[in-house]
């Protein structure tokens, strides 16, 4: 097995010639190119600056020209002249993932699929729905909603974020209680997707071809429509929930989702982390306590306040997510809290951890040997069909050596880790090369042009 190497970053004359080919075969192709570098800049960013890591390997890396497509017809035109031309392309949707997923690193073209945004249709008995892939999530939930149904899952930046992006990049969120992970199996149905070739095909791939497709980041094709699965539309009561112990306040975040209320999401914030979140209109600043966040369904409500107060825990809030002022709950979680978190503390990071169970001890270790360095936030999921805590925790940055010993002293402890500190599909999960993602990228990306630099397995020549 040799290594591949990276695409080299064309010459200036080489773009020049792609944009011309370009603007000549459509001329409603919106290109925007080198004469434009503040909106250069623009197109090759994301949200790696939570990561220092990232910002020292990405700040300086840009396109060179950007094309906004509304067709899937002009997916293809930029497809194949980029192939002709030897020229990287790398798809972006809203730019909001957190590890310079939709950077750059070799140049070339971006390619911004937001125009592209319909949905094309929502199957009223199934509920099974096809979107195009630049939709804004806040949007599609909209449309869903006035036939009575929702998106299973959503990132806590769905008013800002792209379905495409999502299934590239995304991971879970904000219904990962009761629907696991973006891959688990069922939750994407099918895709459409364009090949990276000199003349590129438009493959309609059914729910087993689709999944090395999903969080590949727009490596191994470009995804120009969606089959989804949705679910009833539900207005989830946001609770805000005060405990003064924090052992009481897990052990309702264990056992929450244990019981037979309905919840779409569970979210718990350190007492520090809690001061420093902007609250909705009508929900009073914390003072000292630990906070527990749900969405629950309204039927919860008749029971679920006692058995809260039974476990330590006192209701401060509630609100009709549909009734929400200021800022809905669920933009206070998930990378929302760091967000929070950050913007008084940018010399503060994260990590991202799927705790062993039972969680306590873990997190209680971690404590004594990190201390004031570290801060707590957990996130109820569904891993594997069992309910789960992951942990989003706030880390002090103090510099690489000592994030690799947390990151080691968590993996001792039986937590797996999802490293947002890397570029790779492979090193950000598992750490494995899977080899479906590297088959369908020999398959729909022989050339190697899709977002280069950001499939391990591929650059490792599987
Ligand atoms: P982009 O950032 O534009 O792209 C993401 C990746 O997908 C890139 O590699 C890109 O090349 C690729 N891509 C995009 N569109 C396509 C396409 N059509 N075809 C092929 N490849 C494509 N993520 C979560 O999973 N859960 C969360 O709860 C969550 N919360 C967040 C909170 C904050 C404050 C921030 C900043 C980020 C958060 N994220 C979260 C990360 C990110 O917002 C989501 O994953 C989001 O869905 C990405 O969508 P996007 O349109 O911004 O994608």
């Amino acid at each position: 097995m040799s290594s591949r190497p990276l695409p080299p970053r064309p010459s200036a004359e080489r773009i020049a010639a792609l944009a011309e080919e370009l603007s000549g075969a459509d001329a409603s192709l919106e290109l925007l190119q080198a004469d434009q570098p503040a909106v250069l800049e623009r197109f090759s960013r994301d949200f790696f600056d939570y990561s220092p890591v990232l910002v020292a390997q990405l700040q300086e890396q840009r396109a060179q020209l950007v094309a906004r497509i509304t067709t899937v017809e002009q997916v293809q035109l930029v497809a194949g002249a980029c192939c002709r031309h030897g020229v990287p392309l790398t798809v972006r949707g809203a730019g909001t993932g957190n590890y310079g997923q939709c950077v750059p690193l070799r140049g070339g073209l971006v390619l911004d699929l937001t125009p592209m945004n319909r949905l094309r249709r929502l199957d009223p008995l199934s509920g099974v729905l096809e979107v195009e892939a630049g939709v804004l999530m806040g949007d599609l939930e909209r449309r869903l909603a006035d036939q009575g149904r929702a998106l299973r899952l959503v990132p806590s930046t769905v008013r800002s974020a792209t379905i495409g992006g999502f299934i590239a990049g995304g991971s879970g969120g904000i219904g990962s209680l009761r629907w696991g992970f973006l891959r688990d199996p069922g939750n994407l149905l099918g895709l459409e997707i364009v090949t990276m070739e000199p003349e590129p095909r438009l493959l309609q791939l059914d729910a087993a071809a689709s999944a090395p497709l999903n969080h590949a980041y727009g490596t191994n094709g470009i995804l120009t429509a969606l089959r989804l699965p949705s679910t009833e539309a539900v207005d989830w009561r946001q609770l805000v929930v005060g405990f003064g112990d924090w052992d009481q306040a897990l052990a309702a975040a264990q056992t929450l989702p244990r019981t037979a209320f309905e919840l779409n999401s569970l979210t718990l914030l350190e007492d520090d982390v809690a001061m420093q979140m902007p609250w909705p209109v009508g929900c009073s600043a914390p003072n000292g306590e630990h906070r527990l966040l749900l969405l629950a369904a309204p039927a919860a409500m008749e029971a679920l306040p006692r058995w809260l107060e039974a476990g330590g825990g006192q209701l401060l809030w509630q609100s009709p997510q549909s009734c929400s002022r200021g800022i809905p709950l669920r933009e206070l979680g998930w990378n929302h809290t760091t967000l929070h978190w950050r913007a008084g503390r940018p010399g503060w990071t994260y990590l991202q951890l799927l705790l062993p169970q039972p969680e306590g001890p873990c997190l209680a270790e971690l404590r004594r040997r990190w201390g004031e360095a570290i801060r707590w936030h957990l996130e109820a999921v569904k891993h594997q069909g069992a309910a789960r805590l992951a942990c989003l925790p706030l880390l002090l940055w103090q510099g690489d050596a000592s994030l690799q010993e947390l990151i080691a002293h968590c993996r001792e402890l039986g937590a797996f880790l999802f490293n947002p500190h890397v570029l790779t599909v492979e090193d950000g999960g598992l750490g494995v090369v899977d080899a479906d993602q590297v088959a369908a990228k020999h398959a729909y990306d022989p050339m190697g042009l899709l977002n280069p630099g950001k499939l391990r397995g591929w650059l490792e020549g599987h």
